[in-house]
Parts: structure tokens; sequence; C-alpha cells
């Protein structure tokens, strides 16, 4: 008897509380109901597409024309340079600009675009044979800072690649490992990453602790790695790590599924979000002695690769700031206050401007950077000194756009937003802001400074 009259009681609550439900439904159905086409939800508001919510501005899934070349820069291309760098422009627009942002939010890779990235004949770069394109360095500088105008996340996959992992095998393997490793990685079959960094040592990584020690056959490769861009699917992974005969640094191949061998994805970054950056654990790994590098003797040899993927990272602001400074510039007409698009404003004006300089300025001095890298001219000082200067002007270009687009200027779906957080991991990263700037003061005044003095303590003991 009790059970019954309590099962009354809940059905007498249930039957009270029906239209209070009914009328929330109706209510959220009563306001979703103005927007056509929207899907009708039980419970509270649906998220709304930007277009619907925000239709006075084309969200960047629509990519916007590229419009800052002002000085008329493409006449200093050639014509595969500029054949190059269109066939990667309308890639990116068509192809991964109407879905990047959302993988961007989820920080997830966008694994269906590795074989569409294959088409476009880009993968290996500069390196000639062997299945690669052989690319001049200012076109597949032009491929890097294109797809940058359009994700940077997608730049630096291509880049850590591209520029590092291949072009270490490239620059400084015996001819038989680029035979096999090679052609795989240039169709995109495999994907390399480049690991030097470590949790205890970033800007000072030639002091990493790392070690290779000989064993029958082959080598046993024990250590850390941190931050390493592409680390949780790579296929083929360059690991640097101390010789601990030579106590030099050397290189290896370590493959992926090597037992001893782990990678975890660095979670909760703020920009770069697409790229799986990983931590790597070298337990006790096995590298046989066919994949040894065979040319990397000591970190000059790791430098030597750096000085060339440097003069692509210098070239990734560029064309992140083209990016921002396109949607602007169509941002700016379509968006109207005080009843005048917001172009009208001598404000804003002015900061299209200051943007349109930055571009053209980065531009020039990342075109006579690679075109010093041809004359065989290049120091690290000069590929330094752009990385460093482009990276902090883009800084500026991106900040702008971030204020010209108002609230939306915090939104993936207009791109600036996203751009401007991805601009900060390539401050940091082949060398942060400081270091390159140290880099070229060297050169310049013949006094190196970025180990500091030794100090009296460590003197007297
Ligand atoms: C998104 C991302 C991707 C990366 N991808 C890779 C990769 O694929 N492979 C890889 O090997 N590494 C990678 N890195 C690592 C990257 O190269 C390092 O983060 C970078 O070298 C800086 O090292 P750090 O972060 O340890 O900073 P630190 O070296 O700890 O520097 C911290 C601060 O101190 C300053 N500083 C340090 N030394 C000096 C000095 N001598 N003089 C003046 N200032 C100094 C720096 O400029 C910086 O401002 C990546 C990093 C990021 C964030």
């Amino acid at each position: 008897m009790e059970v019954d009259k309590s099962l009354q009681r809940i059905a007498r609550i249930a039957q009270q509380l029906q239209p209070a439900q009914n009328s929330f439904r109706r209510d959220s159905h009563e306001i979703e109901g103005g927007i056509e086409g929207m899907p009708t939800l039980g419970v509270g508001l649906p998220a709304l597409e930007i277009e619907k919510a925000f239709p006075q501005a084309t969200p960047a899934t629509t990519f916007p024309p590229a419009v800052s070349d002002y000085f008329q820069l493409d006449d200093l291309l050639s014509e595969e340079e500029l054949a190059t760098r269109n066939r990667v422009r309308r890639f990116m627009e068509a192809e991964v600009a109407p879905i990047i942002a959302k993988y961007w939010e989820r920080a997830e890779f966008p694994f269906e675009l590795i074989p569409r990235f294959a088409t476009l004949n880009i993968s290996g770069g500069t390196i000639k044979g062997y299945g690669c394109p052989g690319m001049s360095i200012l076109s597949s500088a032009l491929a890097a800072a294109e797809i940058a105008r359009v994700d940077a996340s997608c730049s630096t996959f291509m880049l850590v690649h591209t520029c590092l992992g291949m072009l270490t095998i490239g620059m400084l393997a015996s001819e038989e490992q680029k035979k096999t490793l090679l052609p795989p990685l240039a169709r995109l079959d495999h994907v390399a990453c480049w690991g030097l960094t470590e949790p205890e040592y970033g800007s000072d990584a030639s002091s990493l602790n790392t070690t290779a020690t000989k064993v029958d056959g082959g080598w046993l490769i024990k250590g850390q790695k941190r931050w390493i861009g592409n680390a949780t699917f790579a296929d083929i992974l360059v690991i640097f790590a101390r010789n601990m005969q030579t106590n030099q640094i050397n290189g290896f191949i370590v493959r992926k599924g090597a037992k001893g061998l782990k990678a975890t994805k660095i979670e909760n970054k703020i920009g770069l979000r697409c790229v799986q950056n990983g931590d790597i654990l070298l337990d006790n790994v096995f590298v046989a002695d066919e994949d040894r590098i065979a040319n990397i003797n000591s970190f000059q040899d790791t430098n030597k690769v750096l000085a060339v993927s440097r003069v692509m990272v210098a070239w990734q602001p560029i064309g992140i700031a083209m990016g921002v400074y396109d949607v602007c510039h169509r941002y700016l007409k379509e968006r109207k206050q005080f009843g005048a698009p917001l172009t009208a404003f001598q404000l804003n004006q002015e900061k299209l401007v200051r943007m349109l300089g930055h571009i053209q300025s980065m531009w020039l001095m990342g075109w006579r950077l690679c075109k010093l890298y041809d004359a065989g001219k290049m120091t690290p000082g000069h590929a330094s000194l752009t990385k460093a200067h482009n990276t902090k002007v883009a800084r500026e270009v991106c900040a702008l756009g971030r204020e010209l687009l108002g609230g939306n200027g915090i939104l993936s779906d207009f791109n600036v937003a996203k751009a401007f957080c991805d601009l900060e991991p390539i401050y940091t990263y082949e060398g942060t802001y400081e270091v390159n700037s140290l880099v070229t003061a060297r050169e310049v005044t013949g006094i190196a400074s970025i180990k500091p003095p030794v100090s009296s303590r460590t003197k007297r003991s």
C-alpha cells in the first residue's frame, strides 16, 4: 500500500513538472523559429553557425582574396615560383579554409588532408632526386607562407616534415639512407618528425641529455624529448642524442612502434592547436647501425639544417600576416557602424596601412634572404635576423587585426584570433626571438653573449 502511494505521489509531481518543461521547450523553439533552418533542440539554445549569427561579415571558411601585394612584389617571382604559389593558394583556400577552424578548436590534426597535401608536390621542398620536387628555396618559402596564410598549423606540420625531418636526411644521410627513406616521405606515405629539444634543454639544445650507447649491431637511445611536432603519429623520428663514445651529438632514425618508444600529446596549447606536439620517452630504444644518420658527427652538423629551415620559418609570419590583412580588408568593408563601413574610419585605415607596410617589409626581407642563400652568401645571422624581425612585426599585424575585428577578433571563425595565437609558438620555436637576435648580434659585434659570463662563484670553485 505504502509503495502504491509513493508511486502516485511521484506521478503527480511528474504531471506538475510537465507543463513547465513544455513551456520551456516552446520558448526556446520560438527563439529558434526566428532563424530559418535551425534544428529544434529540446533544451537550451542551439549553437548558431557564424554565418547565421553574424550575417554582416563573411567568416574565413570562405577565405578572402589575397590583396596584400601593394608593391607588386609578384614581379620579383619567376614563373615557376608564381605557379607554385598559386597552386598552394588555390588548394588552401578551397580545401583547408572551409574545415580547419573546427580542427583547431578541437586541437585535432586533419589527417584527411595528408593525401591532399601530397598532390601539391611540395613535400621534400628543395631536395633534389629521391622523388622530391627540388624546388628553389624561394618556391619552397612561398609555399610555406601560402599554407600559413590560411592555417599556420598545417604550415608547421609541413615544415617539421619537410624542412627538418626530410632535410636532415637529404643533407646529412648516406646515399643508401636517402634512397630508402626519402621517397615515401616525399609521397607523404610516411610522415617525419624531428626531436632535438628536451624538457631541460630548449634554447640550450646542444647541451642535450639523451644518450646513444654503442652495443652490438647498433645503438641504445635513452632519454626524453619535448615539444616535438608530429611526434604522436610520425613514421620516421629523427632523434638527436649524445654519443657516449665521442661525447658529440649524433642523429638517429627511430621508427614508429620501436620497442621502448613512447610519444604523448602535449595538451592545452593556445596556438598551433592542430599540430600534435609530443613528449617523447626513449627507454633504451635499439637503433641499428644502418639507421645512425651517416654525417651527423656534432651539433655543428645539426646547425646546418637549422640554418635552412630558419629561412622557411621566417616566411611563416609573412603568410600569417597576409591572411590576417586579407580578412581585415574584407571585414572592414562588410561591417558598418555609425552608418558607415568600418573602412571609412581614419583610425581603422591607419591600422590597415600599418599592417600593409609591415607585410611589404617582411616579404622583401624574406625574398632577399632567399637570394643571399642562392648566391651562397647567407650567414646564420641573416636567417636569424629575418626570423626574429618577421615574427616580431607579424605579432603587431595580428594584434592590429584583432583590434579591427572588434568582438569577432577573438573568434576562430574569422581567422584572426587563430592567427594571433598561432604566431606565439612561432615567435618561440626554431630559436626564440631573443636567441635569434643574439645570433645576429654575435655577427655584427664580434662578441658572443648567448652564454652568460661565468659567475665569480663558479670561477673560484
Ligand atoms: C609549438 C612548438 C613546436 C615545437 N616543435 C619542435 C620540434 O618539432 N622539434 C624540436 O626539437 N623542438 C621543437 N620545439 C621547441 C622549441 O624549439 C623551443 O621551445 C625553443 O627552442 C625555446 O626553448 P624553451 O621553450 O625551452 O625556452 P627556454 O630556452 O627555456 O627560454 C625561455 C626564455 O628565456 C630566453 N632565453 C633563453 N636563453 C637565453 C639567452 N642565452 N639569452 C637571452 N634569453 C634567453 C628565451 O628567449 C625565452 O624568452 C617546439 C616548440 C613549440 C612551442
